[in-house]
Parts: structure tokens; sequence; C-alpha cells
């Protein structure tokens, strides 16, 4: 026997009691037989009542599931173990308004005691953070071996911390208690007890987070379940089991907490690092089989591979398996949340991320692009507004007529074919040169205006220079000269780079004749050196992302010269801002 927990080979088959095929015909051939495969035959097996009836494109029912799970968001707290992921207390205060915004069950705030930040930021919080839909919970650990709990300064900080709940961490393994902790086991389950009871006398409610839990109870099952029992006993409100090295597989998950939850009466959460990739499937597993309290960071951040991402865990839940989750109407600010929590804790987002990325319902290739025009749900696993999220086309050589023709018709503009086999030649010419207008909307949009006859009226730039100099510090002078109808202008503006600069001059040009522009704002700038196709030299590429209220765009630029490219990029960006406040305006 190894002591390495249950396998899936430990199930005994269980077989028989469905049909072991089924019959139907491939296309236009003859009626015939297969037999099931063992994941049909699971799956069978697997139905169970009670389930909601015909979810989620189903037309069986799915396992009896929870109505609803509480969510706990970690990003102040778990989130912040991110390696390059630093937040002040201003940028908490800040990520906690959003996470309520959201309407998260539960915010952890951090550890009180622990750090000055943490400290400021739970004295600051009740005057400074008024939470509509969270309860703001407070970190920390049990209190240590052979100190009394009231004398226990972590836990006095917890109390101090003056949240209505808090979650604290024990030990639950038996190595990481003989190894780490260096007491006995024995002592272990007392400091779960003596803390919960002493912080539960304290009128807090306690959650807590059992600390390699996964881990520990295939290694010694008996004595995770006594941290357990001990926590359950002495009033612990929530029993959190923690996969903190974040190798566990859902098919383990679904057997331990099974296994939890029949032995406890105690509300059992858990608490998924990604490690093995599986965060957010380990989290469903449980909740498919009882757990009603689910952690995770918005964005899956924290420390080596991350937390489960709440942005995919909520979704999955609310909409696939109807697990109730955050209130219902507020799904849709997931994805505007997410992005928000991304700028404030400064860390790009991933265009890939399940659900709220910018990439996660965009369409490329022709053929296919064709067939969403005619039905969305062949290519969308949801409809992307239910989170906050849209469908784009994006357009590349390699696109096609069909996407192109989608594109300008997304846009309001008709395009005969012979403008289209114009555009057509030009993206494949401009992006041999080192355009790439899948990120570049804006600039994008206006190639397919300017084929249509089209011509910005904004202005004419007759020429502009930029001077870099070392002096004290080191600063960017641009100047512009331009034209607006007939007259001439020039102006001069300083700034940290060239783009800078260059934005500054061009607003002082022709912002009196543009009030818009004062509401135009570029957020990005990104340089990449690319190798020539020509193999003469490398050529610059640069992307700049605007905003404006709601609307976002990118514009970009190519050249040999940085500056050169820089004045494409954002020319097309004060172009595409003024044609759109143009157009908000009904000018
Ligand atoms: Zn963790």
């Amino acid at each position: 026997m190894s002591n390495d927990g249950p396998t899936l080979n430990d199930d005994t088959p269980r077989g028989g009691r469905f049909p072991s095929g089924h019959s139907h015909t491939h296309g236009a051939g003859i009626r015939h037989t297969h037999p099931m495969t063992p994941g049909q035959q699971a799956h069978a097996e697997g139905r169970a009542p009670g389930g909601a009836p015909g979810t989620a494109g189903h037309d069986f029912d799915l396992p009896a599931l929870p109505g609803a799970v509480d969510v706990f968001d970690t990003t102040l707290r778990d989130g912040s173990q991110q390696e390059g992921l630093s937040l002040t207390v201003d940028d908490k205060l800040r990520v906690a308004e959003q996470l309520d915004h959201l309407g998260v069950t539960f915010i952890e705030g951090g550890w009180p005691g622990a750090n000055p930040k943490d400290e400021e930021f739970f004295t600051r919080a009740p005057t400074e953070l008024s939470l509509h839909r969270s309860t703001l919970v407070a970190f920390g650990s049990t209190r240590r071996a052979g100190v009394r709990a009231e004398d226990d300064e972590t836990l006095r900080h917890l109390v101090a911390a003056q949240t209505e709940a808090v979650c604290i961490v024990a030990k639950s393994s038996e190595m990481h208690v003989v190894d780490a902790l260096r007491t006995t086991l024995d002592e272990a389950v007392a400091m779960v007890a003596d803390s919960v009871e002493f912080l539960a006398s304290n009128d807090l409610r306690v959650f807590l987070d059992a600390e390699h839990f996964f881990d520990g109870f295939k290694a010694n099952p008996e004595f995770t379940m006594r941290i357990l029992r001990a926590a359950e006993e002495a009033g612990a409100e929530t029993l959190v089991l923690c996969d903190t090295n974040g190798g566990t597989l859902p098919y383990e998950v679904e057997r331990i907490v099974s296994d939890v939850l029949g032995g406890f009466e105690t509300q059992v959460g858990v608490h998924f690092h990604n490690d093995s990739g599986c965060a957010v499937a380990n989290s469903l597993a449980a909740v498919g089989v009882g757990a009603t309290h689910v952690q995770g960071c918005v964005n899956g951040y924290g420390e080596r591979a991350g937390n489960a991402d709440l942005s995919a865990a909520i979704p999955d839940l609310t909409l696939k398996l109807r697990v109730g989750t955050i209130p219902t109407e507020r799904l849709e600010l997931l994805t505007p949340v997410s992005h928000h929590i991304a700028e404030l804790v400064n860390i790009a987002p991933n265009p890939q991320q399940p659900f709220v990325g910018a990439s996660v319902f965009a369409h490329k290739a022709g053929l296919h692009t064709s067939a969403i025009a005619r039905r969305s749900d062949a290519y969308e696993h949801i409809s992307p507004e239910l989170v906050g999220n849209g469908t784009r086309f994006v357009v590349s050589e390699m696109a096609g007529r069909s996407s192109l023709a989608m594109k300008a018709t997304e846009l309001g503009l008709e395009l005969d074919s012979q403008a289209m086999s114009s555009v057509l030649d030009s993206l494949k010419r401009l992006e041999y040169e080192g355009y790439h207008f899948e990120v570049a909307d804006g600039s994008l949009e206006l190639l397919l205006r300017n084929s249509t006859g089209w011509e910005q009226g904004f202005f004419e730039l007759e020429s502009y220079r930029v001077i870099s100099d070392h002096g004290d510090g080191q600063s960017t002078e641009a100047t512009v000269k331009v034209l607006v109808g007939d007259e001439r202008i020039v102006a001069t503006a300083e700034g940290n780079g060239p783009v800078n600069a260059l934005d500054g001059a061009v607003r002082a040009a022709i912002g009196s004749h543009y009030p818009a522009l004062a509401g135009v704002h570029l957020v990005d700038y990104r340089v990449r050196v690319l190798d020539s196709a020509k193999g003469t030299g490398s050529v610059t590429r640069v992307l700049i992302d605007s905003t404006a209220g709601d609307r976002t765009w990118t514009t970009i630029g190519v050249s040999e010269n940085i500056i050169a490219a820089s004045w494409q990029a954002l020319s097309d960006s004060i172009v595409y801002g003024l044609l759109h406040a143009d157009a908000a305006s009904g000018g």
C-alpha cells in the first residue's frame, strides 16, 4: 500500500446499469453501434437526481450541486505574493472597492501586524472604505506553540483589526508540524482549538485555512482531520481546505473533499494554487461534491503559478453549473473589473485569460468569420456580453476577404470589390513591412476608411522635429508645424520622451480647434525592434493604446526611425480619437 492517497484506479468498476453501447449514424452513413467509451460510460453513470435539469446545453441532469457558493477574494493577501506585484495602501483600498463593486462575498485585506502597510490598511479601511456588498476579512495564523492564545501577538492584532471576520492559517500536515513548526501533533491541534475559541469569544467569524491540507491528508488523514475537528468544535464558521503547493488534481479533490463533507457539519471551503494548471478545475470539482466557499484571486494572481482565477471560476460556476456566486446582474462587470484591477496592480492583462481576455472572443480565420456572422454561438462557448466582454474580428493578411468584409460591416463601411482588393493588397504589403493590424484596430479602421476615399481633415502635417537633451535629467522637446484649414500653426512642447513631447506639441497646436482632444489620453506605448524582412537592418514597431471614456483603441507605426514610427502611431491615435468624438457629438 502506498500512502500517496487515492488514485483513480482505487474505484472498482461499476458497469451494467446503462447500455454498453449506443447506435447512431455518421453523416449519411448507415445506422450502426459503437461500444461506449469509458468516458461516456462514466458520464452516464454520473447522472444524479436533484441537479438543475437541462442547463448548460446538457440534455441530462447535472450532479447535485449546491445552489450557491461564497466567493472569497484574496488578491490583497495571497495574490500580493506574486513576483513583481506591489501595492501601496491607496492601491489596496482601490482594489477592495473594485472587488466590492463586482460583489464578491469576502475580501481578504491582508495580515494586520505583519507589516506596516497592512497595518495602515486596516487602520484606514473603517473610515476610507465603504463596502456595499463584501465583507472585509483580516488574515493571520494560529497562536504560536507554547504561547497562550490571549498572549499571542498575531491573535491580538486580528482582534484589533476590527473586521467582522478573520481567517487564520493552521498547519494541517504532519510533515509541516514536525519539520517546520517543530512541535508535537497534539500541540498543533491545541493551537487550532485555542486560537479559534479565542477569536470566536471576541465575536469574530472565524475561517480556518488548513494549510497543506491535501498533501497532509494523503500522508496522514487522521491528523489532518483532527485539525478540522478541533476548529469545528471551537466554533469555526468555515473549514477551508488549502492546496498550498498546488499539485493536487481534480479527481483527488473530489475524493478528499467528499470525505471531509461526509465527516463534518461545518461549511467546507477550498483554496487552490495553480501549480498543476488545475486551480479553477479543482475549485469546480470541489463545488461539484458540495464545497460552498471558494477562495482565489480575480486574475489568478499569486506566488509561483498563482491562485485560482476567480475571473474564470465565477462564470464557470454561474453560467455553466448554475451555482450562484456574485449577484447575477453584476456578472457583466467581470471584464471591466478584471482590467481595472490589472491596471491598479500594474500588470498588463493577459489577452488570452479565459472569459475576460481581449483575445478570447476574437476571431481571425476567414472561413470562421463568415460562419460566425451567421451563428455567433457556433464559435463562442458563451455570449461574451454576459461577462462584459465582446466579440471582435481581427484582420490580417491571412484572413482574406470575408473577415475584412465583417470588419467593414462592423464599422458601417461599404467596400466594393475593388476597394476590398486594394485594402487586401495594402494589408499584405504593410504586414510584410512589419505592421501588425490584428493588434491595431484603430489604424486598421483608418486604413479601411481611406480605401473608401475618406481622408482625415482635422490637420495636415507640415513637419515635426524632436530634440533629446542630456542636461539636468533628461528632457525631450518636440516642435510640430501643422495646417488646420488655412491656418498654419507652430507649437512646441517638452516631455519625458519623444511620444510624450510630440503628443504635447500636437495638442498645443490643434487643441483649441478640437476641445474633444482633451478627453483623449494615451495609456500605453510599446516599442519593438523587428528584424527587417530585407535583412538590411532593423525596423521599429510602435504601438500606442489610447482611451476616451469607454472606448479604447490601438494604433501602429513602423519605420526604421523610431521617431517616425512614433509619429505615425500618435497621429493615427489622435485622428481616431477626433473622428469618434465627432461621431459621438453628432458633428
Ligand atoms: Zn495560498
